[in-house]
């Protein structure tokens, strides 16, 4: 037997004990004749006293940290308590030990805030996993998987697997592909989703399915991307929105309650995309402060809008509002007494190039109730003063407005209001703050190739009163420059996200289920009748034998195990993930093959 406890089990009551701990060496201290090691496994560390009777087989075996080491001895109550970790009031007299491996000298410090840099600890990850955070991190992840089994279990969901090796119809992010050595010349694609496949269960009468699932997408990954990466995926048979939307919604109370001992017991808000990208510039907003966005000129079609315009801006002589297509401003709590220094701060960084603004301007409403702004020499007082009413300002807050073009300038003022917030604390790592965003549009507009993208995916079905806007107007955008006039513009899919805190944690829809709707879709999204049948046959097939109503949702799983921990890096929440340019650095991968593997594969490298 190696051991007979773990190194983060033994307390006051047992000493006396005889035990036998096996574990790393995590530091080893000699003071004159003994010497003290902490023993670490998974479960803690405990604290081992080598006394002088060893000091002749320490000389002849020295250990060193990271060695794995099996001790026997007798509990006993220290003298110097630890009163930081649990096994802190005793300590194992040892009689004897055996060095059951060495170790090389780690590369890194294997403790909570190491020296290690992120590419050595990727390099050396099995070290790193030894780390305390890490294996915190792995721990919760495990955690919110049992409590997604045992909830999706408990409402009758079964798990079924789908292929990994199936057929490429990329739509969206590019495909990984495999080449089959079988079929020469031919090629798998991994799965973005198994999408096609828990639609096909459907029709199936598998009513209830869910997988916690590999997807990969070959996509440029930003920071919080992997190319792989893990889903719940989940699909449901007669169902309408609202019944997915509690399913669920049930589902991640769970998981707080679960996990993090949470009990969120309000119902999730609602928010339409409109209302989000009004008020918020996106379409998964930070609902955990204010801070709305005040649209003071804007050409999207919302009442409001254009009498806030023409009350504050135009004929003041100030072109950039006069001339810009869209100004927008946020009113932050404070701001009032900032420096020139500050709002030169701000004005840098909006300036950026991933902001792209021209500028800032900026008003303060002052405690006193004056009003001081950049722009003092285009606007009296009065008309500084009913723009502050307009943006709901307060005394003591500063109005920051941007102004350019609609599409930039939204997303510019709703980058600053997470910035600031962040920068103000009102961004708070344990608040969690639930959202459902509803009602998106079906379609997106795509000015490379002058046509409509499916926005969530082509199998996705429009508002049952939509329909007829999709299926009667021709797709074709005679003028790129008025895509907005087009009725598919409109269109609002019966689609759905979680959002957490201001990150998308899970998105679905109620699908399509009958073949002339899904042509028609596929009609829509420019595709020839050859081109849908070559990759969508089979579902559309599938669909003429008796295809339930259904819909779905799909979590990402990492990302959501990352915000529930209050980290923004999911890699943190991956055993063995890959860094920002697709590769494992610990494998090396990807790497070349062989010209015998490339020959079995029939496959030539150009260059
Ligand atoms: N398959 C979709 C996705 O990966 C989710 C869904 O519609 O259920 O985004």
């Amino acid at each position: 037997m190696y051991r007979t406890h773990d190194c983060g089990e033994l307390r006051l009551v047992d000493v006396g004990r005889e035990v036998t701990l096996a574990g790393w060496v995590q530091s080893l201290r000699k003071f004159g004749s003994i010497s003290f090691v902490d023993l670490r496994d998974r479960y803690g560390i405990t604290q081992l006293l080598l006394g002088e009777a060893l000091n002749e087989k320490l000389a002849l075996n020295p250990l060193g940290r990271e060695f794995v080491i099996q001790a026997t001895g007798i509990v006993s109550e220290r003298s110097n308590k630890n009163q930081q970790i649990p096994t802190g009031e005793i300590e194992i007299k040892v009689g004897q030990f055996t060095i059951l491996n060495k170790s090389a000298t780690p590369p890194f410090t294997i403790q909570d805030d190491t020296d290690g840099g992120e590419d050595l600890r990727m390099k050396f990850r099995y070290l790193d996993l030894r780390r305390n955070t890490i294996k915190k991190n792995l721990e919760l992840r495990y955690a919110v998987n049992r409590a997604a089994r045992n909830y999706l279990g408990e409402h009758r969901f079964i798990e079924i697997e789908t292929p990994f090796l199936i057929r490429s119809t990329p739509e969206g992010a590019r495909d990984f592909v495999v080449p089959s050595r079988m079929n020469p010349g031919q090629f798998y694609a991994l799965p973005q989703s198994p999408q096609t496949f828990k639609q096909l269960l459907m029709v199936s009468g598998y009513d209830r399915y869910y997988q916690v699932v590999k997807c990969f997408r070959d996509e440029d990954l930003r920071a919080d991307r992997q190319p792989e990466f893990t889903q719940i995926d989940c699909e449901m048979s007669f169902v309408e929105q609202e019944d997915i939307l509690s399913m669920f919604e049930g589902l991640i109370k769970f998981i707080f309650k679960e996990v993090k001992n949470i009990e969120y017991t309000v119902e999730v808000e609602r928010m339409s995309w409109d209302d989000a990208m009004w008020n918020y510039g996106n379409d998964k907003p930070d609902i955990r402060f204010g801070m709305k966005i005040a649209n003071i000129k804007s050409p999207l079609k919302r009442k409001g809008a254009q009498e806030a315009e023409g009350l504050l801006i135009g004929k003041a002589g100030f072109t950039i509002f006069d001339q810009a297509e869209t100004v927008l401003a946020i009113a932050v709590p404070g701001g009032a007494a900032w420096t020139r220094k500050q709002f030169d701060a701000v004005t840098d960084w909006v300036k950026r190039p991933q902001i792209g603004m021209l500028g800032l301007v900026y008003i303060r409403f002052q405690e006193d109730g004056t009003i001081k702004s950049s722009v003092d020499k285009y606007y009296n007082e009065e008309r500084l003063k009913s723009i502050a009413v307009f943006c709901n300002a307060k005394k003591g807050e500063a109005i920051l407005l941007l102004a350019g073009r609609e599409e930039r300038t939204r997303k510019a003022i709703s980058e600053l209001r997470l910035w600031i917030g962040e920068q103000l604390g009102l961004r708070k790592p344990d608040e969690f703050k639930l959202l459902w965003v509803v009602d998106f549009p079906l379609f997106e507009y795509n000015a490379e190739d002058n046509r409509w993208l499916a926005r969530h995916h082509p199998f996705t079905a429009p508002k049952p009163d939509q329909i007829p806007l999709m299926i009667n107007n021709d797709p074709t955008i005679p003028d790129p420059e008025e895509f907005m006039q087009h009725p598919y513009a409109d269109i609002k899919a019966n689609a759905y996200d979680m959002v957490l805190n201001g990150n998308e944690i899970g998105g679905g829809s109620i699908r399509i289920y009958q073949r002339e709707l899904q042509e028609k879709m596929f009609d829509a999204l420019g595709m020839s009748r050859e081109e849908a049948n070559y990759k969508f046959g089979f579902l559309m097939s599938a669909f003429e034998y008796g295809a339930p109503p259904h819909g779905g949702i799909a979590f990402g799983f990492d990302r959501l195990c990352a915000l529930l921990s209050g980290s923004e890096s999911i890699r943190d929440f991956i055993a063995f993930p890959k860094n920002n340019s697709g590769r494992d650095v610990m494998l090396d991968a990807p790497s070349s093959i062989d010209r015998k593997q490339l020959d079995e594969l029939s496959i030539e490298i150009k260059n």
